[in-house]
């Protein structure tokens, strides 16, 4: 088998955090990054104040899973993550007095809603959620309020290649095209680029922002409630309050997303299936392949039957126009359900 493709089991410890372990499989091009990210730490944790390792020896973010698993396969990759002990030297040597929990408390910070000093909200708002990159146009939103840039969900949706957490994308139709509108003058290195068009408030996780679905405006959550309004303040197009995405929100926010998308998508399967049993017992589409009766275009003994032909797109032959209407020809052939499947005239 193929090690580049194999799934990687990952446990993870967290006795630093007194956190539960976590048994996952991952796609082995995962980041230890991204499995960072993916774990859903406590908001007040930077993520640069924490690493993993793995038989104690520390590994960057930005190896792969696959790598960090040395190629082993098979087994299961044993992570731990670890919290950085940063200045005093960090090997036990500063004072006894410092315990766990006094790193725990020099990383947590009391106010999450003061200024932001972490990264894991920031770089949520800053960064594509699958590449890590920065983010950059053209940019879009899922359906779950979780930002990417378009080239890098695009990449993995074609070589199937998306994580877990974003098995949610089946296809370009859950991506919806967003524009962010650029802070003027910001730098390509500014940690914030984007702002709300009509507060100017920053991108940056500290306001809530939705995406309008349709237009694909991003609207600060301040300006659509202060300019009420059922059309983008931008481009003034009409939506509804189900247009809203909003992102980057609450884990109460996203389940409703969730409720949302999997409502839509009971909808959009009913309305299917509805159609596919409407065509199973309503008209048939028998295209007869000795049907040359339309030959020349001459009306055969049905007469009025098919004048639709007169106004058959030059394009289109004369024998498949006609069988759109054909719903009585009588043919040896015969139907059946993979035959119907096959373009019109050629069974
Ligand atoms: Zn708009």
């Amino acid at each position: 088998m193929d090690e580049t493709l194999t799934p990687v089991h990952v446990l993870v410890r967290s006795p630093d955090l007194s956190l539960p372990s976590r048994a996952l499989t991952l796609a082995p091009d995962f980041t230890l990054r991204r499995l960072k990210l993916s774990l859903l730490l406590p908001q007040t944790l930077a993520l640069d104040s924490l690493y993993f390792s793995l038989n104690g020896k520390p590994l960057p973010d930005s190896s792969t899973l696959a790598s960090a698993a040395g190629g082993g396969g098979g087994g299961v990759l044993d992570l731990t993550l670890r919290l950085r002990l940063r200045g005093g030297g960090g090997d036990g040597g500063a004072t006894g007095a410092e315990s766990r929990d006094c790193y725990l408390n020099m990383y947590a910070t009391k106010k999450p809603d003061k200024v932001d000093p972490n990264e894991t909200r920031l770089s949520k708002w800053t960064t594509c959620a699958l590449s890590g990159e920065p983010l950059a146009h053209p940019a879009v939103v899922d359906r779950l309020g979780n930002l990417f840039n378009k080239e890098a969900l695009i990449e993995a949706l074609l070589h199937k290649k998306l994580p877990k957490e974003f098995k949610h994308i089946r296809g370009l139709k859950d991506l919806i095209p967003i524009h962010l509108d650029s802070i003027p003058g910001a730098t390509t290195d500014a940690e914030t680029k984007f702002q709300c068009p009509i507060t100017g408030l920053e991108f940056n996780g500290k306001y809530s922002f939705f995406a309008v679905r349709g237009c694909g405006h991003v609207l600060s959550a301040k300006a659509l409630k202060e300019v009420k309004s059922t059309s983008c303040l931008v481009c003034h197009k009409e939506f509804s309050d189900s247009d809203k995405i909003v992102i980057n929100g609450s884990a109460e926010e996203v389940k409703l997303l969730r409720a949302m998308m999997e409502e839509e998508r009971g909808r959009v399967k009913e309305r299917k299936e509805k159609k596919a049993g409407a065509c199973l017992s309503g008209t048939k589409h028998a295209a007869d392949e000795k049907g040359d009766v339309l030959d020349n275009g001459k009306k055969d003994s049905n007469g009025k039957r098919f004048r639709a032909l007169d106004i058959a797109p030059a394009n289109a032959t004369k024998e498949v126009y006609a069988s759109i209407f054909t719903s009585s020809k009588k043919s040896d052939f015969k139907e059946t359900f993979s035959c119907r499947s096959l373009p019109l005239g050629r069974n």
